[in-house]
């Protein structure tokens, strides 16, 4: 067992928002501990499976620069310019100037990364203004969370995190596993701090620089959960942590044969703790069962993650609207009634996650914290439809597409010896070949490549199980002023009724005698 480094020191060589260079040499300097097909990564940032990922990434990093005005604001401690996903806002303008600032990373994206680092930061920030709650079980985590966030923000630093325990028995919590250390848990505590032992199911972007470890939200008792109840963070090079990555979906080919998997490869992985000593100063919740379950909903972390969420919906649902119209047109299909349908379900989609968003703010309100935060009925419908929304969208692309998805030549294709044959046969009613070619390159991407796959698993599954989710929808939503109403509808319709039947019957109700 061995430290991790200490962060004591928060604000000491930091110097604010990085650029894409300072994102690199860090990954560099200090790889995270990936394992990819059997072997440590020495270097992710050249790592033929990890790099295209990286690399765009990094370029997220030089993007805010050309976009200061709307992604950076002055540190209120250092004032440094410093992204403004780590902004705790404190009004309704503060909180629209996040959003602006996250769809800079986003219609880069075009939602395809959904794990950009404003992802955990809006999480952390979070926290942060819910220390006091952290605090309520020991001053010296809401004092940790504080000073983790602006360590974070002042070094402009990138993390991944994990929540989920192994999928080895979902039929029985974490502590009756076979195994007891099968889920990440306290093995022992000293002085120095804790001693994690155990796995998390999957950590998305290991290609960070830290590991926030959440408290899973499904612990179920007091005591049998306690050695499982904990919130901390690490660097992703602390001595006994490593990530066991799952195969890249990036081929290595090029951009034009691979336009997103080629770029956007955030990687999954399974986060393996060898008993990891984590300084006192990294924790944020500790043995405390009730409070884990709690955190996500009252520092408001879940509410301001969920913001992130739905910018980034927006810019997917985008995406995948002008993919299709633009399959549509290039083969001349627009005059299909089925299709007029289609590309309106996706319209549809794609306006009302953007309601959902405007009445998230429009309805924002200071927290319990001071904090403004976002409406959550509009997210949490957001987050729920979006799972369902997002399969449809690329079957809906399948539909449109169909066999020209599969009928697709390489670029070693366009430069080989049958280039005559690809003109002629791969031509489209509105676009030659060489353009319609990259166009269902792209569709293939989104739809049918592991990439594609992934993404809708993704989209299904990241921000939790919506059958679960759904269950949560149920059990906190209120509906007696909804059934009230019935209520109330049957009950004026009863006497009536009565005051009807009660009526003597008219002659003229018979017809003709
Ligand atoms: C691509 C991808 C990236 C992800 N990235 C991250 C990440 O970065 N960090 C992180 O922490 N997590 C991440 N997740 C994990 C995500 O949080 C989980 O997928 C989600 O919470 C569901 O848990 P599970 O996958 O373990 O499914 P399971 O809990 O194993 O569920 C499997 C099936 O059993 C059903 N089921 C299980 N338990 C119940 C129950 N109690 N009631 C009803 N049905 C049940 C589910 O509905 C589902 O059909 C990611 C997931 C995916 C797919």
């Amino acid at each position: 067992m061995a430290a991790s480094s200490s962060r004591l020191d928060i604000t000491g060589a930091a110097h604010g928002a990085r650029r894409a260079a300072q994102v690199l040499q860090r990954l560099r300097e200090q790889p995270p501990a990936l394992w990819y097909g059997g072997a440590l990564v020495k270097d992710v940032t050249t790592h033929p499976a990890l790099r295209g990922g990286v690399h765009s990434l990094a370029a997220l990093y030089d993007l805010q620069w050309q976009h200061a005005a709307t992604t950076l604001f002055d540190s209120p401690t250092t004032g440094h310019k410093v992204a403004r996903s780590f902004m705790m806002p404190r009004t309704h303008e503060e909180l629209h100037g996040i959003t602006l600032a996250m769809q800079v990373w986003q219609n880069h994206t075009h939602g395809m990364m959904g794990r950009s680092p404003d992802y955990i930061s809006r999480s952390i920030t979070g926290y942060a203004a819910g220390a006091a709650f952290l605090a309520e079980a020991n001053p010296q985590f809401g004092r940790n969370a504080v000073r983790y966030h602006e360590y974070l923000r002042e070094h402009d630093l990138c993390l991944t995190h994990t929540l989920v325990t192994p999928q080895a028995n979902r039929a029985v919590g974490a502590a009756q596993q076979a195994d007891p250390y099968l889920a990440a848990r306290i093995k022992e505590e000293t002085d120095a701090g804790l001693v994690i032992r155990g796995a998390r199911m999957l950590a998305t972007l290991p290609i960070s620089d830290e590991i926030m470890v959440f408290p899973s939200t499904v612990l179920r008792s007091a005591e049998e959960d306690a050695p499982y109840a904990f919130a901390f963070s690490i660097p992703n090079n602390t001595p006994g942590l490593r990530f066991i990555c799952r195969e890249s979906f990036d081929y290595g080919r090029s951009h034009f044969d691979h336009p997103l998997g080629s770029r956007f490869e955030e990687m999954d992985a399974v986060v393996v703790f060898d008993d990891v000593l984590v300084p006192w100063e990294n924790v944020l919740l500790h043995r405390d069962v009730n409070r884990c379950n709690q955190a996500y909903a009252r520092t408001g972390a879940v509410v301001h993650m969920t913001h992130q969420v739905i910018v980034k919906n927006i810019a997917k649902s985008e995406f995948l609207l002008g993919l299709a119209a633009l399959l549509t047109s290039t083969i001349g299909a627009e005059g299909f009634q089925h299709i007029h349908e289609k590309l309106a379900e996706l319209w549809v989609g794609l306006e009302t996650m953007k309601a959902f968003l405007r009445a998230a703010e429009a309805d924002a309100a200071l927290d319990e914290w001071g904090v403004m935060r976002p409406a959550w009925n509009p997210l949490d419908a957001a987050r729920n439809l979006f799972p369902r929304l997002y399969p449809r969208m690329v079957e809906i692309i399948q539909q449109i597409g169909a066999s020209g998805l599969v009928a697709m030549p390489t670029e070693a294709d366009l430069h080989g010896p049958l280039v005559e044959d690809i003109r002629r046969y791969y031509q489209a009613a509105r676009a030659e070949a060489f353009d319609r070619v990259p166009l269902f390159r792209l569709a293939w991407d989104v739809a049918l490549s592991a990439f594609g796959s992934r993404q809708v698993l993704y989209e299904r599954f990241f921000f939790g199980d919506p059958v679960r989710m759904a269950g949560a929808v149920f059990q906190g939503h209120d509906r007696k002023p909804y059934m009230d109403m019935v209520r109330e509808f049957i009950r004026r319709n009863v006497t009536e009724a009565d005051e009807t039947s009660a009526r003597p019957v008219a002659q003229s109700d018979h017809g003709s005698a």
